[in-house]
């Protein structure tokens, strides 16, 4: 946590057993089409990311973490399964689900990356027709 920064953001899980807060920049949102989001997710990922010293997580006892590859983990409540946050092992970020988020976020979607996996149902925008 840097000295003297206000906290920018906070967010939590579905069922409040976690619950973080985020002193320092968030990244906008980049939203994530990779296999190994579309079974976490039930389809995209969407995440921000900060800088892992500005991370507080507030009631670590509930949170897990899961290694999903060699290059990275994913932290999730053990109480309801809300995915939390994807770690990568360099350490230069860490990647906070962009819905657990209390609103106002103040972010907007910056992208899409790992387009190339992208589901087969997944139509251009994803949108349902007017
Ligand atoms: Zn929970």
């Amino acid at each position: 946590m840097s000295e003297g920064e206000e906290q920018r953001a906070s967010g939590g899980c579905l069922c409040g057993a976690v619950r973080y807060s985020v002193r320092g920049p968030l990244r906008d949102v980049l939203i994530c089409h990779c296999s190994m989001c579309q079974r976490l997710h039930t389809h995209l990922g969407a995440y921000s990311a900060c800088s892992p010293s500005d991370l507080t997580v507030e009631n670590k006892e509930a949170l897990r973490w899961y290694r999903s590859s060699a290059s990275a983990r994913r932290g999730f409540c053990s109480e309801c399964g809300a995915n939390l946050f994807w770690e990568p092992a360099h350490g230069h970020h860490i990647s906070v689900s962009a819905g657990s988020l209390d609103r106002p976020t103040g972010l907007r979607v910056q992208g899409h990356i790992h387009r190339e996996e992208e589901a087969d149902f997944c139509t251009d925008a994803g949108t349902l027709p007017a």
